[in-house]
This record gives structure tokens, C-alpha cells and sequence, in this order.
């Protein structure tokens, strides 16, 4: 048995074969040869496969999610069979005399280089593309299971770390639990760990050997452990573990359509974050009073192409009607910072956290907003959106978004189109907004407070970076007076304000955010009901008579 230990992102016993998902270059060796035709047939033999694959994916994806977002597996299938490619590959073998797999990385390396340096945006972009056939070929020569995780049996998937871009094209009914090399108990693979409600661990340090793949393991979540091959002993605590687990999610089954109230009669809002439609169930399922915050730049993540306003106003108006009178807040893109999108051809920058990310993106590229913006407005006719605006620090931006906001109102009548008038809200996640949220109060609807960059920014401290989880201190007073001020400063000016950070789903706070007098909380699916749970079990004014 192999043991190792990580940071806990979310709680919870997953059992399964682990999945090495992504493979470091370093595996792909160069090893010369004598015999090169052999190499060369082993090659196009890997290429006839690879074809294979892709035309039974593009079917498949075609039946699933329609001709348009098929059509990738097609331009993948074309890029396998250009006679370009090929001739670089056998080139190499020939002229080299090495194996066929440092030849395909080779060329697939000279080939990304090339479609990077091109003008036209669609080319830029197609390096990507180049990089993904590759490690299908890769895959194939070395005899790695075909398209594991698409289409296998649910798995724990083991990676070196996840960008986001890569996490949401995962298919998350497939995935038990995620366990990384890297990556930091903030960022947005952890928080969709924690949305989904799986298992997660982050930080384990674990060398990704391509022979750990297959091999059965155990996650325990809530005590940062992986168990490879484990022992008899081991499965058999841990299968009692989780069957504590299940009987206590069970019992959290009771809670639904209960209150939120607390013992002395202080009640708050319980709303779901999601950052995409199939994780609709899981708010309804759980029973959410609404949705506080739709991560909508996942569905710009997710595509290699601008979505159209189309494209966008069917998914917000399936938001909307699966919520019915619900609320359901969408943030506008926050794309940037961690986040990044190549279609976006953004400048690089120096530090991208403290860079043109979210809003500011938005106001220096309007013609982009406007799309989103009028996908909403339309969507807003079929029930109860509202619009959040995430990254603001000035009066001066949110002035300005109203003015986009109404020219985009223009152009929906110009087209005949109707619109409704959602609620709209700002995230209050800078210091500069908390400070200013006086002033900010007077120009919105609600006040949203996204506590995980606002520590970022209050504390000075990467939330991207895990060697600094040692300074990390989620409950530090600077980031709670913030919280208290912003509230405050909403009620006085008759609106309300929610926290949508993962703090919201601290129990340790529940008592104190109750006292603030915070309106709402808005967390994962899955920490729904044992907050509630830990509402109903609060008596606020304990928490009243200390402050
Ligand atoms: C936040 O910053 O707290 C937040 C909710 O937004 P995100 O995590 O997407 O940056
Ligand atoms: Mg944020």
C-alpha cells in the first residue's frame, strides 16, 4: 500500500481506480533506433487508431451536445491526416533515427510554435489543438488506455494541477474525487471540487508515475489521505467511514424545506454557486434559496471561440426557468488572472492578479460586454435573474457599466427584442469596494462579498500559490471587519448583502455572520443543508453579547 498526504479541499471517502490524467514531457524519452521503418509503421498505425477514436467521439459528442461543439473532433481528425504533419514526423524518425513518440512531440512542439507566431487569432489558437492530437498519439504508442476518462468507469483522477479551462471540460459525473501534485486550496479547481461535492485533496506532492494508473485507491477527504492498493485493514475502516458518512447525509435529508432560522430566530438566505448548467440538479437537489453566484465565465473556459449571444441567452434562460421565482445571480465574465482564455489574444502580463481581469476587461473591451449583457437582459424576461458585476474599486466603473448597460438595452429595442430589468449588483472583493461601500451603496441593488480574492488582496497574499498557506489565515480580522463595514453600509442604504467567497461555508463564522447581519450566504450545492444545519443549531446572541 502507498500512502500520501494533502491539503483537504473538501471532505468525504471516494473508492475507485485512480486516473493519471495529463502526462509531464519528461515522459516522453528519446531513444535512437536502427530501425526506422519500424518506428514509421508504428506511427501511421497510431495515426489509423487515433482517427478511429475521433470519429467515435465526434459522434458521440455530436448526439450529446449538437454539430456545432463536435466539429472540434473533426478539425483534430484533419490536423492527424495533413500530409504536413505526417512527413515532419517521418522526417524526423528517418533523419534522427529515433523512437516515433519523441518524434511526434517534436514536430507537435515546432508545429504549436509556428500556429503561436501566426496574426489571424483562429490560427494562434489551433495550438492547442496541436498539443491535444499529440498526446492522443502519445497515448496510443505507449499504450495508455483509450480515452480513459471521457468514457470509462468513474475515477479518482490524479494530476500534476488543473487550470480551469482544463477542469470544466472534464466530465464531472465520471470524476470520485480529484487528488493534485500542486495547487492551492483556493484556486478554481478546489472550489469546483468543493461545488461538486467530491472528495479532493491538493498539495500531495505525489510523483505522477504513469504506473500508478488503474491501480485501486481511497481518498479520504476530510483527512487530507491517499491510499494506493490499499491493505484489507484500511478498506475495511474506511468502508465503515463511509458509511457513517451516507447515513449522516441522509439524516441532512431532513432539513429539507426547513428554515434557515437560528435558535433565537435570526434567519438568512441559503443560495448555491455553480458555474455551470449541469449543476443545476445539484441546487435544486439540495434545496438553495436561490442562486448567488453563476460563475459565467466557464462558458467562455470551455469553448475555443467567442460564445454567441445566442449561444448565451439559452443558457441563462434555462437558468432562469429552472429557478422559476427564485433569484438567480449571474456574475459577468471574470476572465483574467488565473482564469485565461487564448481566444482573448490578452497581452501577457507581469501579474495578472493585480492585472485586466473581470470588470476591467469589460469596460476596456465593451464590445464584448455587450454581448453578454444583452444575452442577459433577454434572458431576465423568463424569471428572476439578477446581474452581478465582479472586481469593482470605483463609483466611476459602476457609472460606466449602467451606461453600457443601457446602450445595450438600445440595441435589443433597435432589434425588436424583449428584455426585462434584473436587479443589478456589484461583488464587493477589492478593499477599495469595502472601503468605499458607502459610497458604492447608493449606485447598486446588492452588495455580493467574494471573500476569496478579498483576502487575496486585504492580506497581500497569492491565493494561487500554496507555499503561502502558512501566512493564510481565512479568519483574520482585517478580512471580517471588512465584511461587518460593507454590511453595514448596505443596510444603510436599504439594500441587502450576501457572501458568495468560500467563507460563506465556514460553520465556525456562521454565528458571527448571523450577528453582522449578513443577508445571505451563498456556497457549494452540497454545503447547503449542514449549513442550515448549523443555523438552526446557532444561538446569535451569544454571539451579540461578545461583540
Ligand atoms: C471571490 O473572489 O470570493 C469569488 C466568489 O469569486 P472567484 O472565486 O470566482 O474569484
Ligand atoms: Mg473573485
Amino acid at each position: 500500500m502507498q500512502v500520501y498526504h494533502g491539503k483537504s479541499v473538501c471532505g468525504g471517502i471516494a473508492m475507485g481506480k485512480v486516473s493519471v490524467y495529463g502526462r509531464p514531457e519528461s515522459h516522453v524519452k528519446r531513444e535512437e533506433t536502427q530501425n526506422q521503418e519500424a518506428e514509421i509503421r508504428r506511427y501511421r498505425e497510431a495515426t489509423v487508431t487515433a482517427v478511429e477514436q475521433l470519429d467515435r467521439l465526434y459522434e458521440k459528442a455530436r448526439q450529446e451536445v449538437g454539430e456545432t461543439d463536435a466539429a472540434i473532433f473533426e478539425i483534430h481528425r484533419m490536423m492527424l491526416e495533413d500530409g504536413d504533419f505526417q512527413e515532419a514526423v517521418e522526417n524526423i524518425i528517418h533523419t534522427l533515427s529515433i523512437n516515433a513518440e519523441y518524434a511526434v512531440a517534436r514536430t507537435a512542439d515546432n508545429f504549436a510554435r509556428m500556429f503561436q507566431a501566426m496574426e489571424d487569432e483562429y490560427m494562434r489558437n489551433r495550438a492547442a489543438d496541436i498539443k491535444d492530437i499529440s498526446e492522443r498519439l502519445l497515448d496510443i504508442l505507449q499504450g495508455r488506455e483509450e480515452e480513459r476518462i471521457q468514457a470509462g468507469e468513474p475515477v479518482i483522477i490524479l494530476a500534476d494541477d488543473l487550470a480551469p479551462s482544463q477542469t470544466v471540460q472534464l466530465d464531472t459525473s465520471r470524476i470520485l474525487a480529484f487528488v493534485t501534485v500542486r495547487g492551492s486550496l483556493n484556486s478554481h479547481t478546489a472550489i469546483l471540487a468543493r461545488t461538486m461535492g467530491i472528495p479532493a485533496l491538493v498539495g500531495t506532492g505525489i510523483s505522477l508515475d504513469a504506473d500508478l494508473d488503474g491501480r485501486p485507491g481511497i481518498v479520504d477527504g476530510a483527512a487530507g489521505m491517499l491510499y494506493i492498493d490499499p491493505d484489507e485493514e484500511t478498506l475495511a475502516r474506511l468502508r465503515g467511514a463511509l458509511e457513517a458518512e451516507n447515513e449522516k447525509k441522509e439524516l441532512l435529508q431532513t432539513l429539507k424545506g426547513k428554515a434557515n432560522i437560528s435558535v433565537d430566530g435570526h434567519s438568512i438566505q441559503l443560495h448555491a454557486n455553480l458555474w455551470n448548467i449541469r449543476d443545476l440538479n445539484a441546487v435544486l437537489q439540495n434545496d438553495a434559496d436561490g442562486i448567488g453566484l453563476f460563475r459565467s465565465e466557464f462558458i467562455y473556459l470551455e469553448r475555443d471561440s467567442f460564445p454567441t449571444e445566442e449561444e448565451q441567452f439559452r443558457i441563462y434562460r434555462t437558468v432562469a426557468q429552472a429557478m422559476g421565482k427564485k433569484r438567480a445571480i449571474i456574475r459577468t465574465l471574470d476572465i483574467g488572472a488565473d482564469k485565461q482564455c487564448g481566444y482573448f489574444g490578452m497581452e501577457k502580463e507581469e501579474n495578472p492578479a493585480l492585472g485586466c481581469r473581470a470588470i476591467r476587461l469589460c469596460l476596456t473591451r465593451p464590445e464584448i460586454f455587450k454581448i453578454q449583457l444583452r444575452a442577459l437582459l433577454r434572458a431576465s424576461a423568463y424569471g428572476n435573474l439578477a446581474i452581478m458585476y465582479p472586481m469593482i474599486t470605483s463609483v466611476k466603473e459602476v457609472r460606466r457599466i449602467r451606461e453600457i448597460v443601457e446602450e445595450a438595452k438600445a440595441e435589443l429595442e433597435a432589434r425588436g427584442l424583449a428584455y426585462g430589468h434584473p436587479e443589478q449588483g456589484i461583488m464587493i472583493e477589492t478593499p477599495a469596494a469595502a472601503m468605499i461601500s458607502d459610497l458604492l451603496a447608493g449606485e447598486v441593488d446588492f452588495f455580493s462579498i467574494g471573500t476569496n480574492d478579498l483576502t487575496q488582496y486585504v492580506l497581500a497574499l497569492d491565493r494561487q500559490n500554496q507555499s503561502l498557506d502558512e501566512f493564510r489565515d481565512a479568519h483574520h480580522p482585517a478580512v471580517l471587519r471588512m465584511i461587518e463595514l460593507t454590511v453595514e453600509n448596505a443596510h444603510r442604504a436599504g439594500i441587502w448583502a450576501g457572501i458568495c467567497g468560500e467563507l460563506a461555508a465556514d460553520p465556525e463564522l456562521v454565528g458571527e455572520f448571523l450577528a453582522m447581519g449578513v443577508d445571505e450566504l451563498s456556497v457549494a450545492p452540497e454545503r447547503i443543508l449542514p449549513l442550515r444545519k448549523a443555523i438552526r443549531e446557532t444561538d446569535v446572541s451569544e454571539y451579540l453579547r461578545t461583540r
